[in-house]
């Protein structure tokens, strides 16, 4: 199993470390080649619109759009949701994401980096207790553009998990906590691949 997170900006060293705590070998990408035999990617949370311009000057986003066509596997937390995502309802100039998530995200829609926190999640799919969920400056979907999108968390008002086939985004930083039964849960149900016991 192949498996790479986006190394432009943002938290990708800690998506690294808990691939290699489930004893699997994580690629930092910043090529466009690096995409073509990957088993599926993790989309780090930073910021969407910083990542979406470094995109763009590596030749990222072409090749990142050919990919998901291809039904890579895909997983967006927090600024990688907003990079996913089909419609972005406070988008900067000239920000358009990917557009491969037919969902309408907000940014920042839990307030700013000094409301960051830490809180309980029921998260569909997740055996045991409540998924702690760190939110910072986090975007939140508000709209559903296709019946296919499975939701599996909400917070407050706002839906914070949700899967479409091989792709899920969460709105939380799941890297963060020790608790790695998320990044369990894309290797196996979205990648589709067998983690061995440790
Ligand atoms: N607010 C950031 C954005 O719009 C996302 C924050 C994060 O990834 N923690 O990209």
């Amino acid at each position: 199993m192949k498996l790479g997170v986006l190394a432009l900006q943002g938290a990708v060293s800690e998506h690294l470390d808990v691939l290699n705590d489930l004893g699997v070998e994580g690629l930092a990408v910043r090529y466009a080649e690096e995409l073509e035999d990957l088993d599926g990617l993790i989309l780090p949370g930073g910021e969407s619109t910083t990542l979406e311009k470094l995109m763009r000057r590596f030749g990222l986003d072409v090749a990142l759009r050919q990919a998901l066509e291809r039904g890579m596997a895909c997983w967006g937390t927090c600024a990688g949701m907003i990079l996913l995502s089909q419609e972005i309802a406070n988008a900067i100039n000239g920000q358009t994401g990917l557009g491969h998530l037919p969902v309408k995200v907000v940014r920042n829609c839990f307030g700013r980096q000094v409301d960051s926190c830490e809180t309980p999640l029921e998260i569909k799919g997740l055996q045991g207790e409540a998924f702690p969920a760190v939110f910072i400056r986090a975007p939140g979907v508000s709209d559903i553009l296709d019946p296919q999108i499975e939701v599996l968390a909400h917070h407050q008002d706002m839906i914070v998990a949700v899967r479409y086939g091989r792709v899920l985004a969460t709105s939380f930083h799941p890297e963060l906590t020790g608790d790695h039964r998320l990044h369990k849960f894309f290797i196996e149900q979205v990648v589709g691949c067998k983690l061995v016991e440790r």
